[in-house]
């Protein structure tokens, strides 16, 4: 029986770095209201949980104690600690971040147990996805990495090969740096251009290391780069190399940021366009890994014309409720966006992103091309791909 589970607590928006942040809750708000409106919780294929509080000795899976402890503090007395990334313009302080930050953690480690003992098939955790946190560190927004705990989770508990595709405008450093030396883990994250967006990092040459050489993907495409073009650059690498990895998990993080009308990007990537990846992603599950899949939130700052959108979609493929592109949103859930002084979109995506498949053949002038054949050549041979023909 095919059944999926969506984590929430109304705590979860204590996440919340203060007015002005763009990381506001609003954005988690309007997702579940949206959820709500469409009749998506009263579908007998969608289960709601709690999201709970994770403990530190699961928090310390995948970060230091000494910063599980600094996050307490700082959470407490409301001290920076730089050098922790605590306290800086990116994540300010406020109360209660330690218990914010294990909750969103939490919800993601607890659906990771319930994809690998068979309890779900699909697991959604709109408030996850922190996938800039680094092991000593916050970054980016992100104080506690719950993806990577989740896939840690998962090779606690037997998994021998875990694929995590990260489709933020942002690269998914975080993730990576845990897995680096990890062959388990496929990291493979499509992202703007570390030259020209935070963090600067993720260039296509970045492979992993030693044994786990090949592990990591990167996809950095320019500016600008259009949905049809970064729908074109997914499918250009995303399935050849899932399909080698064999990945018995797929764990995916659905930053919606790439879009064009959101503030911290540069790419212009449509709602649909997002719709459509998501249900790529879907459909490797089900092909390469018995249908385990984890999906995760993640950035994504226009928060009512964006991001509600994109997550409501993902709930309703994990659950496998067919929506309608272009369908008019519920009128309620307009009123409410509009009641809060915000503009809300009129209409759920509008309909299919035209794309040309990388087997129409490879354009040397397109700088997304371009982009994409550098990650091929640098990572498809481990792989025993061909970067020209496969
Ligand atoms: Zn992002
Ligand atoms: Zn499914």
């Amino acid at each position: 029986m095919h059944l999926a589970r969506l984590v929430w607590s109304p705590r979860l928006l204590e996440y919340d770095f203060g007015p002005g942040h763009p990381m506001s809750p609003t954005r988690l708000d309007l997702t579940m209201r949206l959820i709500e409106a469409l009749g998506l919780l009263d579908q007998p294929t969608l289960e709601l949980a709690n999201a709970e509080l994770a403990s530190d000795a699961v928090i310390e899976t995948v970060h230091d104690a000494d910063y599980v402890a600094a996050v307490r503090h700082a959470g407490s007395t409301l001290e920076p600690d730089v050098a922790r990334g605590l306290g800086t313009d990116d994540d300010p302080l406020f109360a209660g971040m330690h218990e914010a930050a294990a909750r969103q953690l939490g919800g993601s480690v607890d659906l990771a147990d319930a994809l690998w003992t068979g309890e779900i098939t699909h697991g959604v955790n709109v408030a996850g996805g922190m996938h800039h946190a680094m092991p000593g560190a916050a970054s980016g927004f992100c104080v506690y990495n719950d993806a990577a705990a989740a896939i840690r989770r998962l090779l606690d508990r037997g998994a021998e090969r875990v694929a995590y595709l990260d489709l933020d405008a942002h690269h998914g450093d975080g993730v990576e740096a845990i897995f680096w030396d990890d062959p388990r883990v496929l990291t493979v994250s499509i992202h703007e251009d570390g030259r020209t967006l935070f963090p600067g990092t993720g260039a296509s040459a970045d492979v992993g290391r030693g044994a786990a050489e090949g592990s990591v993907v990167n996809i950095p495409v320019p500016a600008r780069t259009t949905g049809a073009a970064w729908l074109r650059a997914i499918d250009a690498v995303v399935p050849a190399v899932v399909r080698e990895h064999r990945p018995q998990v797929i764990v995916s993080q659905h930053g919606c940021d790439a879009h064009g009308r959101d503030p911290l990007s540069n790419l212009n990537v449509s709602v649909d366009a997002q719709w459509t990846a998501q249900r790529w992603v879907h459909a490797l599950a089900h092909e390469h890994a018995e249908g385990r899949w984890l999906a995760l939130g993640g950035g994504g700052y226009a928060v009512s014309d964006v991001v509600p959108l994109a997550w409501a979609a993902l709930v309703a493929e994990a659950a496998h409720v067919p929506l309608e592109r272009g369908s008019e949103l519920p009128a309620e859930w307009r009123a409410a966006v509009e009641a809060m002084g915000l503009e809300a979109a009129r209409t759920l995506g509008s309909g299919e992103v035209p794309f040309r498949s990388w087997r129409d053949g490879y354009d040397p002038a397109d700088a997304v091309d371009r982009a994409v054949q550098a990650t091929r050549r640098a990572a498809f041979p481990h792989w025993g791909l061909d970067p020209l023909l496969d």
